[in-house]
């Protein structure tokens, strides 16, 4: 199968050697890119069984989201309302709907997803059922990464993994002052150290099976390890998830100080910064990527820079769950690879990355004639590059160049050039500055048309949201007593808070 992508521009190349191709086009050749150049001469140069494309398009690479959990369904319309994380996540974690279905729910995140633009993305899958809950569990993680196959999408599945601190991040104190009710009614305890090695001992042993069956399927699928976290984790646990990682030659995906309070955890608890702990265990490598990284020390900067981690910004999930705004010029000056990721929790809840590369553009421009801050095509190329960094796969996705992966977009840009647009204005800048998800016409992953004229084909999607139209909320019987664990948690960071708010938005401002 050979197919011509082309448009009134193309972009070409990555980095600082990002070009723009007028009328450019692209031979795509079962899911390599054979050839770049002008329309006119790949026209003639090859013969085709499918041309996509047309004047008005701008032809991209497809978009990467860094951060995820597959939630299809937008929170805000479940009633699930923005807050502090810290108390969001029990929100979050207790607010059940009868008839719910992992893999509608699951389809749906990747349908929005690519439908804006995204071709490659990670699910960091948060299961509903225990994980000693073995055969419950096993079944709905395989319909999550079965959803991700079935999409058409690039996935990086990574399924979540926690073993202490389920309810405050200092559970052993916390519980204990909690009223017995409140703590039956949720299953409270606190993580002893044989629950914490059981924990482990399945998740290891579920995760090799779920690698040795996903792992590279379709050529589009990765399965990655998902530490959830520096205080959800315990040490033995991280550095089992290590050698995992290196002996199966994936990627190991997790959050890193995305609140205030996980960066008091360190100093608290552990007598240093997270990421420095993490450095310690000898975690931090190339195949580690941190979702947040938002209060991040200039130490820690240099700690990720040197172990070439990635940190993924999240800018609008940032803003919606209290949480700050992650110092990304500051990690871009200091030579670290920084990704963008949706979290979910988007702007409108629409996962779109458009909208989110332009937040991450109006969030760092720091006050001053000195005007410091990341230049659109820095920007564009955190997403890109950044993005193909998460994936392991820096010279296969993130560009439009010859032998690459075939992962490509097409935008419209009828939308948003009206009524005309400056030849000064570098479409880079127009790109991040005015398009939106909603004008990406044609999609295509590894080569295969996913959406085409914003018809998505894997699936059908009407019928899909028709079926989760009958979802209904769960009345649990747990909100009275839910209300009150939500007071608890909150006055107990106050006290970590000594009272005091804070004004700053990370550890550098
Ligand atoms: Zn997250």
């Amino acid at each position: 199968m050979r197919t011509l992508v082309y448009g009134k521009y193309l972009i070409r190349g990555a980095g600082e050697r990002r070009q723009i191709v007028k009328n450019g086009a692209a031979c795509v050749e079962g899911s390599i890119i054979k050839d770049v150049g002008d329309f006119k001469v790949l026209s003639k140069s090859y013969q085709y069984d499918l041309k996509v494309g047309s004047e008005k398009h701008i032809v991209m690479p497809g978009l990467i989201n860094s951060h995820d959990h597959g939630n299809g369904i937008s929170l805000i319309l479940r009633g699930i309302s923005d807050g502090p994380l810290e108390t969001w996540v029990q929100d979050f974690f207790y607010r059940g709907m009868e008839g719910w279905n992992t893999y509608d729910n699951v389809m749906l995140s990747c349908i929005n997803q690519i439908e804006n633009g995204v071709t490659c993305f990670i699910n960091h899958y948060y299961s509903p059922f225990d994980l000693l809950d073995s055969n419950t569990h096993t079944e709905d993680v395989e319909s999550a990464v079965r959803a991700c196959v079935d999409s058409g999408g690039r996935a990086l599945f990574s399924p979540a993994f926690t073993n202490q601190n389920y309810c405050t991040y200092e559970d052993g104190s916390f519980l204990g002052t909690l009223p017995e009710g409140i703590r039956r009614s949720f299953n409270l305890k606190v993580a002893t150290e044989s629950d914490k090695a059981e924990r482990l001992k399945q998740y290891v042993s579920g995760f090799r099976e779920l690698h040795r069956k996903y792992d590279g399927k379709d050529e589009r699928t990765r399965v990655y390890l998902g530490p959830s976290n520096v205080h959800w984790v315990s040490d033995d646990a991280w550095l089992e998830i290590k050698k995992t990682a290196k002996r199966l030659k994936t990627g190991i995906h997790t959050h890193l100080v995305e609140t205030r309070y996980q960066a008091q955890y360190g100093t608290k608890f552990l007598g240093k910064t997270p990421a420095k702990h993490l450095d310690d265990l000898a975690i931090l490598g190339p195949e580690v990527s941190c979702a947040h990284s938002i209060w991040l020390t200039r130490e820690d900067i240099s700690i990720l820079a040197k172990t070439r981690a990635t940190a993924v910004h999240n800018p609008s999930s940032n803003l919606r769950l209290f949480n700050g705004i992650a110092p990304a010029l500051e990690m871009k000056r200091a030579g670290m690879s920084v990704a963008i990721g949706l979290d979910g929790t988007t702007i409108n809840d629409e996962q779109d990355m458009f909208q989110e590369m332009r937040l991450c553009s109006l969030l760092h421009r720091h006050p001053g004639i000195q005007a410091r801050h990341l230049s659109p095509n820095e920007i564009l190329d955190m997403n890109l590059t950044g993005g193909s960094k998460v994936a392991l796969d820096e010279g296969g996705i993130g560009a439009i160049e010859i032998g690459r992966k075939a992962d490509m977009i097409l935008v419209n840009a009828s939308r948003f050039t009206v009524p005309f647009v400056s030849e000064k204005l570098p479409l880079i800048d127009l790109l991040i500055l005015r398009a939106k998800g909603s004008d990406v016409d044609h999609v295509m992953i590894n080569g295969n048309l996913v959406v085409r004229n914003r018809r998505f084909l894997m699936a059908d999607k009407s019928k899909l949201l028709e079926k989760v139209g009958k979802w209904k909320e769960k009345n649990s019987g747990l909100d009275q007593n839910l209300a009150k664990l939500v007071d608890r948690i909150r006055s107990f960071y106050e006290r970590w808070d000594g009272g005091e708010p804070s004004n700053r938005m990370n550890f550098i401002s």
